[in-house]
């Protein structure tokens, strides 16, 4: 059975600024990625009504900073139950123009929903703090601000959750937000606005500019009033941004590109590895930056390995997300799949071999118009390969062979990228040897979904500067002032 698609929530598909639907410009056709059924005609952002949103941000920034931390942290602890209760609509809507699997979506929702909480929880907890001074009879005090307006630009692949992350942080922190959600996917952000102001968001502290990235990312750049960028995106858009922003020095906050290696050690559970690894690459279809890129396993067990990702890939269930019991669902575009064909097939090319694929959503007429692409397994790739070298961002597993564990470690770290990371053995010892070796913001040690509101997350590398989560993503959007001063001594 195919669920309702559209939810039973209200919001306009055009830019929400100062609590209100703003008239936009030209506007772009979102649609189904599994069925290509249009959703909604979206109204972009001309160049003025962002300039209108960065000043409504600025405005709204001056009352904002001086609400109370405990009711900052109110409205965010109420958008978190606003969203859980409304989780099913907002889960509709997010595969319906995502197309991830209703369950994901489900649990995007939640992960969303778990920052505002956590960010809610984290707004009290901005300490300052008292330093001695060198010299008698004069303090220093540190003390961490708001740095002012934040702009916030998102991808397609969680665009809910990428959005929380940061909007819950720099909202804690008392900076107002203009927030630029990707152009694939602009209606969970849009419906995000009116949940905020019924959760208590005084207008014009979260502004939503659906817009083109390089037009609005520059604008956002540009503009004096802009003290912090924080982007989720490709290395090459975080590469542009940071040019954009350096004549104005603004603080940026980037989570880029990825090339998760994915190291079974010798004494793994291969029916465990190949469990964990099969719902790693079908989760969002393998959209993720953090999925596994590079999987090394040793070559004595390559063909065990290979037999059971084998039979779990042929036993996928793939379609339209909005159907039960859906496992993976379509690539975001016509393109994607485009590029993704071209990486395997030069693979095959220089010796790689296609040991499975799933091609069943070919046999439903419904989705004849989607953008499905067979979830693959390849062996015999090479580092040199493309696919070993690039980012695939969809549903293909790659497997690397090696015959020491050193050199697989050394061979993991041989990438500009250093995202994500994966550790599979049963030797907890050396499962953490090896996960300290790796140059990589996270390690997953027989885990393949680390990610949690409570702990930072972000890239090295190429993969990215700053993080979120944790007690550190509030700090993104905090600048430090210390006060130098006398100390006060009592009148007699
Ligand atoms: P992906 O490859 O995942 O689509 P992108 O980096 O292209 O990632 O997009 C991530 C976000 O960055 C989107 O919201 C997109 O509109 C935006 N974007 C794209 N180009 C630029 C740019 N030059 N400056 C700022 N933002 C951009």
């Amino acid at each position: 059975m195919i669920m309702k698609t559209l939810p039973d929530f209200w919001f306009e598909p055009r830019p929400w600024i100062d609590g209100q639907w703003h008239p936009g410009g030209e506007t772009v056709t979102v649609r189904n990625p599994a069925t290509a059924e249009k959703i909604a005609e979206v109204s972009r952002v001309d160049a003025s009504t962002v300039a209108l949103a960065i000043e409504g941000a600025v405005k709204a920034q001056r009352t904002w900073r001086e609400v109370s931390a405990v009711e900052r942290g109110m409205v965010l602890k109420r958008t978190a139950a606003l969203l859980l209760e409304r989780k099913d609509a907002f889960a509709r809507l997010l595969t319906a123009e995502q197309g991830k699997p209703y369950a994901q979506a489900v649990g995007e929702v939640e992960y969303a929903a778990s920052f505002f909480q956590w960010f809610g929880e984290e707004a009290r907890r901005v300490y300052g703090r008292i330093a001695a001074h060198p010299e008698a009879g004069r303090e220093f005090f540190i003390e961490h601000k708001p740095a002012g307006v934040a702009g916030l630009i998102t991808p397609w692949n969680f665009p809910l959750a990428q959005g929380a992350k940061k909007v819950a942080a720099a909202l804690a922190a008392g900076c107002s937000a203009v927030w630029k959600p990707a152009e694939l996917t602009p209606l969970i952000a849009l419906a995000t606005g009116p949940l905020m102001r019924e959760a208590g968001l005084p207008d014009g502290v979260l502004q939503i500019v659906p817009g083109r990235g390089s037009v609005v990312g520059a604008m956002l750049a540009e503009h004096p009033a802009v003290r912090v960028l924080s982007l989720t995106g490709s290395t090459a858009t975080g590469s542009a941004l940071m040019t954009a922003a350096a004549p104005g020095i603004k603080r940026l906050s980037l989570e880029l590109g990825g090339n998760a290696p994915f190291i079974v050690l010798p004494d793994a559970d291969l029916d465990f590895v190949a469990e964990q690894l099969t719902r790693l690459k079908l989760f969002v279809s393998g959209q993720v930056c953090v999925t596994a890129n590079r999987v090394f396993v040793h070559a004595d067990a390559e063909a065990e390995l290979a037999e059971k990702l084998a039979a779990k890939i042929r036993a996928a269930r793939l379609g339209n997300g909005l159907a039960e019991g859906i496992e993976a669902g379509p690539l975001i575009h016509r393109q994607a799949c485009t590029e993704i064909g071209e990486l395997v097939a030069q693979a095959v090319t220089a010796g790689a071999e296609i040991v499975a694929e799933n091609r069943s959503y070919e046999s439903d007429a419904t989705l004849r118009e989607g953008s499905f692409f067979p979830p693959t397994l390849l062996i015999g790739v090479r580092d040199e390969m493309r696919v070993a070298q690039e980012e695939i961002f969809g549903p293909v597993i790659p497997l690397l062979r090696y015959t020491s564990v050193s050199d697989a470690v050394r061979r993991a770290n041989d990438t500009p990228y250093g995202l994500a990371s994966y550790v599979y053995g049963r030797d907890l010892a050396q499962c953490r040897a090896v996960a300290s070796a790796i140059e990589a913001g996270i390690v997953g040690v027989n885990e393949w979904r680390p990610l949690k509101a409570e702990i930072p997350f972000g890239g090295i590398k190429h993969s990215g500067i700053g993080a979120e989560g944790g007690e550190e993503g509030i700090r993104e959007f905090l600048e430090t002032q210390v006060i130098s001063m006398p100390k006060p001594v009592i009148a007699s």
